[in-house]
């Protein structure tokens, strides 16, 4: 076993080689393969650390092990015990808290602030927010007269749906992957998690946590790897799976999907995103350029909510264009550990060259560059690592593929707009669903807009604001599903009515 990976997780851990084995059924194991690839720093490219490589014998093992659990102590655990383990594990994250911390900068490189403020909290309240829903939520009755004149009674019991196939993105690791297994748990069923491969660490160290606090061995398993022909495709292929539900590209959704309709398995797919942010003339100026701001740069533009797409209204356009740039040119990179760090690096020198490819593409379609576009001059100690500079445009046409596409990086377009008609339509025309970010002072046009956006969440002078009991989604290509609150309850049980006759 392998205890306590955590005093090998330093923020920086440049030189080091620390394994990141999977965890099977409560135990740290290594690939029977032996096979391994490597995990880098993001701040300065130096290796982390190697993570075993799961195939389908370690796939088989962990499905096994959490089909095993359910059989076994988790399924015919008590809901009140198992809402006590979920609190407990909450707990644990907190008392671990800077493990936790350290484990997630190191992987992302993002900054120890943000981290600190986001991802490890919100970490473990998944846990317990979804321990109250599930002790919390009534299910339905129905009385009925039969036809011979008697009575019946119909009640509704939720019953997990069994084992879950969780696969995680590396932007916000921890976060993303207890707000699926949380939920998963809290009803009762068994998971195995794919993290990414970019982010392998704070997975593997929630094992420790669930061994400690006493959750059953085969109830929340991890095995690494990639995605295609490898431990994503062969979990989400894995015939014993009951249910997948995935966050990341919809490219890969795709894929997903296709594997999960061998055996009609239910998904729920939090995907992409191209999410519009509009300002009218009569917002609350400075909140729209903090908001906006935050939408575009925040964890280096990785965040699925994020937005690339600005319209603002004609008359403030010069204004807020000058606003946005002296906030993006205000954002310092840096260490993470650092105060004063305002913007971390990109994940990966892979994910930068794509980044990058969008930053030439705007220019050849003749974009503005407002500000950056390209590499910032960084300390020779940091040169190594995968930095970019935040950057805005103007003067796109909306056919660019600058505006079309997601490019998940710390960018953004802004384009003038005159009627609040053109500018809904703008919104509108993107595959994609996700959310949008709306400024105004006008109430009427604020719900009026809210109405007509095709997106799954839209927020009001505000930005990333959220409350763990509401729906969590994204319209056309963005998802399949919604997750939060009751919502994660009908994607994790399956609701079997019992129709009594009297
Ligand atoms: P990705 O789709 O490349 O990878 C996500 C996960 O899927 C990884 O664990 C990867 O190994 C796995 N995977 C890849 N191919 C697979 C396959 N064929 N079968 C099974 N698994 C496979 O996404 P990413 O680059 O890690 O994350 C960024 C993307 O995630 C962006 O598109 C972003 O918008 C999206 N995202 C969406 C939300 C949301 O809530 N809607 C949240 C965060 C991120």
């Amino acid at each position: 076993d392998l205890s306590n990976l955590s005093a090998q997780l330093p923020a920086h851990a440049a030189g080091s080689s620390i394994r990141y084995p999977h965890f099977i059924n409560g135990r740290y194991v290594e690939s029977v393969s032996g096979k391994s690839f490597e995990n880098y720093s993001p701040i300065d490219g130096a290796l982390l650390g190697k993570v075993s490589e799961g195939g389908k014998s370690e796939v088989d093992a962990a499905v096994a092990a959490a089909r095993a659990a359910l059989n076994g102590p988790w399924g015919s655990m008590s809901l009140n015990r198992r809402v006590e383990l979920l609190n407990a594990v909450a707990d644990e994250i907190n008392r671990r808290f800077d493990d936790f911390l350290a484990a997630e900068v190191a992987d992302t490189g993002k900054p120890a602030s943000l981290a600190s403020h986001i991802d490890i909290p919100r970490g473990a309240a998944n846990f317990k927010i979804f321990a109250d829903t599930i002790k919390n939520t009534p299910t339905e009755t129905f009385e009925m007269v039969t036809p011979d004149g008697g009575d019946a009674l119909n009640y509704a019991v939720r019953v997990p749906r069994g084992v879950i196939a969780v696969v995680c993105p590396w932007n916000l690791p921890l976060l993303l992957m207890t707000w699926k297994v949380g939920p998963a748990l809290a009803c009762g069923n068994a998971v195995v998690v794919k993290p990414s491969e970019e982010t392998p660490a704070t997975a593997t160290l929630l094992g420790e946590v669930m061994n400690k606090v006493g959750i059953p061995p085969g109830v929340y398993n991890v095995v690494h790897g990639l995605g295609p022909n490898s431990a994503g495709e062969f979990l989400t292929s894995h015939p014993d799976v009951n249910a997948v539900t995935f966050t990341g590209e919809t490219r890969t959704g795709t894929a997903i999907m296709k594997a999960a309709a061998n055996g009609v398995r239910p998904v729920s797919f939090e995907l992409g995103g191209k999410n519009a942010g509009i300002v009218f003339a009569d917002a609350d100026f400075d909140a729209a350029v903090d908001g906006i701001s935050r939408a575009a740069f925040a964890n280096c533009g990785q965040v699925c909510l994020g937005t690339e797409r600005v319209y603002v209204e004609r008359p403030i356009f010069d204004k807020f264009v000058a606003a946005l740039k002296t906030k993006a040119e205000s954002l310092k990179p840096g260490r993470p550990e650092d105060k004063e760090t305002g913007i971390g690096p990109l994940i990966s020198h892979e994910h930068r060259s794509k980044v990058l490819s969008y930053y030439e593409r705007a220019r050849a379609d003749g974009a503005t560059v407002v500000t950056g576009g390209g590499i910032p001059n960084m300390s020779t100690d940091l040169s190594g690592g995968s930095w970019i500079q935040p950057t805005i445009w103007v003067g796109l046409s909306e056919d660019s593929a600058v505006i079309r596409e997601e490019i998940f990086g710390p960018c953004c377009h802004i384009a003038p707009f005159d009627t609040e008609e053109e500018v809904i339509a703008r919104a509108n025309d993107t595959p994609y669903g996700l959310c949008t970010t709306v400024w105004t002072s006008n109430l009427s046009r604020a719900h009026r807009i809210a109405k007509r956006i095709d997106v799954g969440l839209c927020w009001i002078n505000s930005w990333f604001l959220r409350d763990l009991r509401t729906a969590f989604g994204g319209s056309k290509q963005s998802g399949i599903g919604r997750e939060g609150g009751v919502h994660s309850l009908e994607f994790y049980t399956d609701l079997r009515n019992v129709c009594v006759k009297l």
